[in-house]
């Protein structure tokens, strides 16, 4: 999965907002390419951290005939939980274990 960029909106709010402050940018009827393109470069100048979106899974109660008992399997990568009872998310593949089921 291709990491994300993420900024802080509050960032993107006030470069904006210092666009137009300037007199040269949104409110301005003379509104040139030039002017859009200096706040992109700005808005591009904004630090930005690494992120990957969050997967949310369940787990799944299914027979293991080695163990002999129900182990609780990733409904993401499908890998049974080294644990008998229910963790907040997947060991193998970091799934956040709170998506709701039907059943
Ligand atoms: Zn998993």
């Amino acid at each position: 999965m291709e990491n994300d960029k993420l900024v802080r909106l509050s960032d993107v709010i006030e470069t904006i907002e210092n666009q137009c402050s300037d007199g040269n940018m949104w409110g301005n009827e003379n509104l040139t390419l030039i002017d859009a393109r200096k706040t992109i470069d700005e808005l591009s100048d904004i630090p930005a951290v690494d992120a990957v979106p969050v997967v949310h899974g369940h787990w799944i109660y299914k027979w293991n005939p080695y163990f002999k008992v129900e182990l609780p399997y990733c409904s993401v990568c499908e890998k049974a939980s080294p644990s008998i009872s229910k963790t907040d998310y997947c060991p193998h593949c970091g799934a956040v274990m709170d998506e709701v089921t039907e059943s």
